[in-house]
């Protein structure tokens, strides 16, 4: 199972960084978790083609996680030579934004079905809502769904793609949680978004602080994955942004809480499990 970090952007725009979205593919298996500013041109760079999407998961309905979900519907949709429906599985209000969407998108869908004589159907897309616990597979893959706390963002969910003893758990936005420590026991890897509070405390805008008690920051990413026996601790969505030649000093703020392996970088890092 290989992990590529497609976007680790946030909602800031970066000229160097996408917005989140993380790619899982493996045999049998391309599924995109998350899908920010900017995600497609990352997934072509990743050497995959939006038809070879085997489906989306979505975190939470937070903008920058959802931004480009038009682009994936619409571009996998006329890239395919062959309709292939495609399953956006989500927290309960994944529906209504995918209605939402494919709505915005009605006169785009009217001009190519008439322009394109082999185009006869607008594209064919199921969203799947579903609450911690849930169990589902898609391609070679059991996915399990876990809660996750990003209050007051309500609901959020977090997923276990598990391929025989391989899994690995995208943690989405949030702080540590008994729903997360659940979902991450022995995994794998481990992908959490992650903020510096150091750096973020410096900040004296008030709109920025009040993303401190939100998300989990370095350290916390790092205990939730010593705490839970995790073998890889995989970080994105950095805020504010890594900057070139500071990975080490990120990495410092984890290690001192996690012996194991700790993955970060540009987009595209990507780590084979
Ligand atoms: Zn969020
Ligand atoms: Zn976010």
């Amino acid at each position: 199972m290989r992990i590529t970090l497609l976007g680790t952007g946030s909602p800031i725009p970066d000229a160097r960084r996408a917005g989140p979205s993380t790619l899982v593919t493996a045999d049998g298996l391309t599924v995109l978790v998350d899908c920010g500013r900017g995600v497609l041109m990352r997934l072509v760079a990743a050497g995959v083609l939006p038809p070879m999407l085997d489906g989306l998961l979505i975190t939470h309905l937070h903008s920058d996680h959802i931004t480009d979900l038009g682009d994936v519907i619409t571009t996998r949709w006329v890239m395919s030579p062959v309709s292939r429906p495609l399953t956006i599985v989500g927290p309960p209000g994944i529906r209504e934004v995918v209605d939402h969407t494919l709505a915005s998108l009605a006169p785009d869908v009217r001009y190519r079905i008439d322009h394109h004589e082999d185009l006869t159907e607008g594209p064919a897309v199921t969203a799947v809502e579903v609450q911690p616990g849930d169990v589902f597979t898609m391609g070679s893959a059991t996915i399990r769904v876990g809660a996750t706390d990003h209050k007051p963002v309500e609901p959020t969910v977090a997923f276990r793609v598990e391929i025989g003893d391989v899994s690995a758990v995208l943690g989405g936005d949030g702080v540590p949680c008994a729903g997360l420590d659940e979902l991450c026991r022995d995994a794998t890897a481990y992908v959490q978004t992650v903020i510096r509070d150091d750096l973020v405390k410096l900040v004296p805008m008030q709109r920025l602080q009040d993303i401190l008690d939100y998300h989990s920051t370095v350290a916390q990413a790092a205990e939730t994955a010593a705490r839970n026996g995790v073998g890889t601790l995989v970080l994105t969505h950095y805020v504010p942004s890594l900057q070139p030649g500071q990975e080490d000093e990120w990495r410092a703020l984890a290690s001192p809480h996690f012996s194991g392996p700790i993955v970060l970088g540009d987009d595209l890092t990507a780590v084979d499990l």
